[in-house]
């Protein structure tokens, strides 16, 4: 590893020694940039992975509001705002409780890379609460989203900082800080994504990072001569990037045969029926473990391993840390073809490292589920334009996006390491454009 790569490292570990999903995403990332750094010793000199690794600001607040018997609940609530060398932060809102600084510090650190590979005008940032919205009344739910937006509205803005969706956080999360925000600035401006359509969202948001990360692996099984199509797929989670990784993926012709939640997770070989997982994850906020009695198909199998399940191709698309080096073993044993990240950071290091050194085709998040924030941003660029473009024109943009990703990413790979090596080729293609805009913009 180049020396001052290192040197940052270490010290980034000893500042930092009790955030450890930040570190990891710095372990996963840092050293990948070496060859960067072997070139360009002007970087060096003006201490750009110092900065680099550092968040611009970090926002922290408490969120009180009142639960349906009247008595007051606390939450923390936090905005990461990481870098803003090429746009205006961005990035989602996360509610769960595991949501801590540093879970959206590692979430900040890869947005920023992850949006400077859309090739679109965005910067990185995250946010979220500890709040859990399971279980919790419409009302309840509103009430808190209010409260949240009365403190981090002054802190957010169209051409500043805007949000978006992610774990617990959907149309509904959206609609409600949206709501508040425009009635305390009575400003009419795209400073939320992942609006409703009736107000704003764009054709297409809904289904962007599940539909985007099949156009990503579509293209890179056609550049080593595979297909999608006849792959048994699994896919674990069974959210918004799960449902429409599913959905595509079907689309192409493969079969998924696995999903899961929190709880557990379904198999069905005949291939999962998606319109029940729809009904009862995304209308009655349900779990998967009525899949098998509502599909009239398929098993249920409580906690365990979905990774376990024999398949050609692999989506992690629940949370990080999902499948660690064990999971891995069993994907390469059972023979799996390619692994592509549907959540962020899903895969441990050293599971990465099993996968790769054992020929499976992988890519990373950053690159592959760049398809949510890039609708995102086209639905920025609509809001500023005050028009809607249709679901044809946005989904044909993120198609022309995802290859381009895959494109830079091979095309990197290859310059600086193995060709196929896309999750060093991801880190240095998305880095590259966020060091040249920072050089530029001198010692800010
Ligand atoms: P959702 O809240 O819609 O769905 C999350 C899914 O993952 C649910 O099935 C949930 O199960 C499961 N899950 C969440 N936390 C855990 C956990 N700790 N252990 C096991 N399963 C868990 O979120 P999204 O689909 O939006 O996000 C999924 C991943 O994709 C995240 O990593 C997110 O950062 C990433 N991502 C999302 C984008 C988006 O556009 N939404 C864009 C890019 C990345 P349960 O129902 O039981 O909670």
């Amino acid at each position: 590893m180049n020396a001052y790569v290192q040197k940052v490292l270490d010290d980034l570990k000893a500042r930092n020694a009790h955030e450890k999903e930040f570190l990891q995403a710095a372990e996963e990332m840092l050293p990948a940039l070496s060859p960067v750094f072997d070139a360009h010793p002007e970087y060096e000199k003006a201490n750009l992975l110092e900065r680099f690794v550092e968040p611009e600001r970090v926002i922290i607040f408490r969120v009180p509001w009142l639960d349906d018997k009247g008595g007051v609940q606390v939450n923390r609530a936090y905005r990461v705002q990481f870098n803003s060398a090429i746009g205006p932060y961005k990035g989602g809102m996360r509610f769960h409780p595991s949501v801590n600084l540093s879970v959206l510090k590692f979430l900040g650190l890869e947005q920023t890379l992850k949006n400077s590979l859309t090739g679109l005008p965005i910067g990185g940032g995250k946010g979220g609460s500890d709040f859990d919205p399971k279980g919790k009344s419409d009302g309840e739910v509103m009430r808190f989203c209010q409260s949240l937006i009365t403190e981090l509205y002054r802190h957010i803005g169209a051409d500043m900082d805007v949000p978006a969706g992610d774990i617990g956080v959907g149309a509904r999360e959206v609609g409600y800080m949206y709501g508040q925000y425009k009635r305390i600035t009575g400003q009419y401006t795209g400073v939320y994504t992942g609006k409703g359509l009736t107000f704003g969202g764009s054709a297409g948001r809904t289904q962007a990072t599940g539909y985007g990360l099949l156009y990503m692996v579509d293209a890179m099984l056609k550049a080593n001569k595979l297909s999608v199509s006849g792959m048994k797929t699994v896919i674990s989670g069974s959210g918004n990037v799960a449902i429409f990784a599913a959905e595509k993926a079907a689309q192409l012709g493969a079969t998924v045969i696995a999903m899961s939640d929190s709880n557990g997770y379904v198999v069905d070989e005949s291939g999962i029926a998606l319109d029940v997982v729809k009904e009862i994850k995304l209308k009655e906020r349900g779990r998967i473990s009525e899949y098998p009695a509502r599909a009239g198909k398929g098993r249920y199998v409580e906690g365990g391993d979905i990774w376990q399940t024999p398949c050609d191709l692999a989506l992690p698309c629940a949370t990080q840390n999902e499948l660690p080096l064990l999971s891995a073993q069993a994907l390469v044993k059972n023979g799996v073809k390619a692994v592509a990240e549907g959540a962020n950071m899903p895969t441990t290091i050293d599971a990465t490292h099993h996968l790769q050194k054992s020929g499976v085709l992988f890519v990373s998040g950053k690159a592959a589920n760049a398809g949510g924030v890039a609708v995102s941003a086209l639905e920025m660029s609509q809001n500023s334009m005050r028009l809607s473009w249709s679901a044809e024109e946005v989904d044909q943009k993120l198609h022309g996006i995802m290859n381009a990703i895959f494109e830079n990413i091979s095309k990197t790979a290859a310059k600086y390491a193995d060709p196929l090596d896309y999750v060093t080729g991801a880190n240095i293609a998305g880095f590259l454009k966020v060091a040249e805009a920072m050089m530029a913009q001198g010692a800010v």
